[in-house]
């Protein structure tokens, strides 16, 4: 499967369509991802915000990550489905959790990071590379 990927939280109440591919899949073992994703890593894709429609309300919980930037969680504010992640220093790109779309079983995943944050019974794939922590920020990409 390739894009265009389409979307939705659990209710309905949020849908989402996706023009381009992820600039990167990871999964994140953050203690603040744990909360969200009920005790296991969040899995997900960086997506250009251009291209990108989302119909429906979402509700933005931000916290103060490790680098001082605030992060922001976006949610369905009638299921509680996660959907979003917004950090400012990607700047024209969201996170998408992969949970909400129904074509992304195909997407490889690039990364596993904050693993220094992970419990002990927590897999990995070794194929998959490993960050500690919050990898660098990807380069900017042209338009
Ligand atoms: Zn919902
Ligand atoms: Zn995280």
């Amino acid at each position: 499967m390739s894009a265009p990927y389409h979307g939705s939280c659990n209710c309905g109440a949020v849908t989402l369509t996706i023009a381009s591919e992820p600039l990167w899949v990871r999964q994140c073992w953050c203690r603040q991802c744990q909360k969200a994703a009920a005790g296991n890593a969040t899995c997900n894709g960086l997506f250009r915000t251009e291209g990108m429609t989302v119909s429906g309300a979402i509700t933005w919980c931000g916290y103060t990550a490790e680098s001082g930037n605030t992060v922001k969680h976006g949610f369905c504010p009638t299921c509680g489905t996660q959907l979003f992640g917004r950090n400012p220093t990607r700047q024209g790109a969201q996170v998408v959790r992969l949970g909400a779309l129904d074509d992304a079983q195909d997407l490889t995943v690039d990364a596993t990071i904050w693993t220094s944050e992970a419990p002990d019974w927590a897999y990995y794939d070794p194929k998959v590379e490993q960050w500690s922590a919050q990898p660098p920020g990807p380069a900017p990409k042209p338009a």
